[in-house]
């Protein structure tokens, strides 16, 4: 529990600190319903509770909450954008998403991020630090507690690299699909990665049945390795081998996301080759036409090219989306609100 808050710990490590006190366990529970299913943020609220022990509580385990300190509002669709401060004045995005089947959340794993993929605005100052697992989780809840509706999904699809973050994203998991907390199921979770094979391994071990998405945005490796450092770390057939390892443990449907980018990744031969890389693989490829970003020379592929590419997929029986670009008149593209806001603040 070393260096962890009281939100991030489970049920049976609030029991130990709990009996410690000399309480009785039951009251672990209790504080556990009111922290992750009513989202309490303060121990005054908790009426159950005699008095005395939140007053303990409240001296050694401070709840962490984020503070919103900017909320933008899509005009084109209901897509909303927050920006939350940190205890420690960082600021991080998190985005609410309404689709007919519910509202979906996609939050942020780390402050800043180590990746250097040379589309994405979230790695431009380098990675800060990572988020703990309650700081993970107060996006979820002050968006649901500030729109007033249940979270149905949660993406990790923010700033950071969550398979850089493990320990601290697994807790989240665990906690935020417990039936005492907000009981979303590891199915409506879904661990956008750009791929490393070990921690694809690992959490294939977890029992989380998870849906994992691997952000490839390249037929093979050379053009990989020009727009995502960690290609030269990783081949495509060592991520492949730890994906396809992950459906046969877990049974999910992998997601490849494939942001199209003109004249990098759109060819014809591109759209060949990545039928041939992937084919055999239950998957479903989600196209993105690259969400221009300031300090990027990058466009989006032209519209026929995305075409094209989807229709070589569907020919070859693979299931493919291009996705609905949501709230980009809001800078709802990754991190490109919070550089604006960090730029704005040190003017
Ligand atoms: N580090 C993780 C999760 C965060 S990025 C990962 O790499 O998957 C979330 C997704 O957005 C990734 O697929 C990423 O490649 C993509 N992305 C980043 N910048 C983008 C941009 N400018 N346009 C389109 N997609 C982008």
């Amino acid at each position: 529990m070393d260096g962890l808050d009281v939100k991030s710990l489970y049920i049976n490590e609030l029991e130990s600190i709990i009996k410690g006190y000399g309480q009785p366990a039951f009251r672990a529970g209790q504080i556990f319903g009111w922290l992750h299913e009513k989202l309490a943020t303060d121990y005054d609220i908790m009426t159950n509770i005699p008095k005395e022990l939140r007053s303990r509580l409240k001296e050694n385990w401070p709840i962490t909450v984020l503070e919103p300190v900017d909320e933008r509002r899509s005009s084109a669709d209901e897509t909303v954008k927050y920006l939350f401060m940190l205890q420690d004045k960082r600021v991080i995005e998190s985005v609410l998403m309404k689709y007919h089947h519910g509202m979906s959340v996609c939050i942020s794993s780390q402050v800043g991020c180590s990746m250097g993929c040379k589309f994405c605005a979230s790695t431009i100052g380098g990675k800060e630090r990572d988020l703990t697992p309650s700081e993970m989780l107060d996006q979820v809840y002050r968006i649901q507690a500030l729109a007033g509706e249940r979270v149905s999904n949660v993406v990790i699809m923010g700033t950071g690299e969550p398979l850089d973050n493990y320990d601290n994203l697994i807790r989240f998991i665990r906690l935020i699909s417990d039936p005492k907390g907000l009981n979303i199921s590891p199915r409506s979770i879904t661990v956008s990665t750009c791929g490393i094979p070990d921690k694809i391994r690992q959490l294939a071990e977890e029992g989380l049945p998870v849906t994992l998405a691997l952000s490839l945005h390249a037929p093979n490796d050379d053009v990989r390795k020009q727009l995502m450092p960690i290609a030269r770390s990783y081949s495509l057939s060592q991520i492949l081998d730890a994906v396809r390892y992950y459906f046969d443990r877990t049974g999910r449907r992998i997601t490849f996301e494939y942001s199209m980018i003109d004249g990098e990744n759109d060819s014809e031969e591109h759209a060949y080759e990545l039928v041939k890389l992937i084919k055999g693989i239950n998957c479903h490829v989600n196209l993105i036409p690259v969400n221009p970003v300031k300090e990027r020379n990058f466009t989006r592929s032209r519209t026929e090219k995305i075409q094209f590419f989807k229709n070589t997929l569907e020919k070859n029986r693979i299931n493919v989306t291009i996705r609905r670009e949501m709230g980009t008149d809001i800078d709802a593209a990754c991190g490109q609100l919070r550089k604006r806001f960090i730029e704005n603040m040190q003017q």
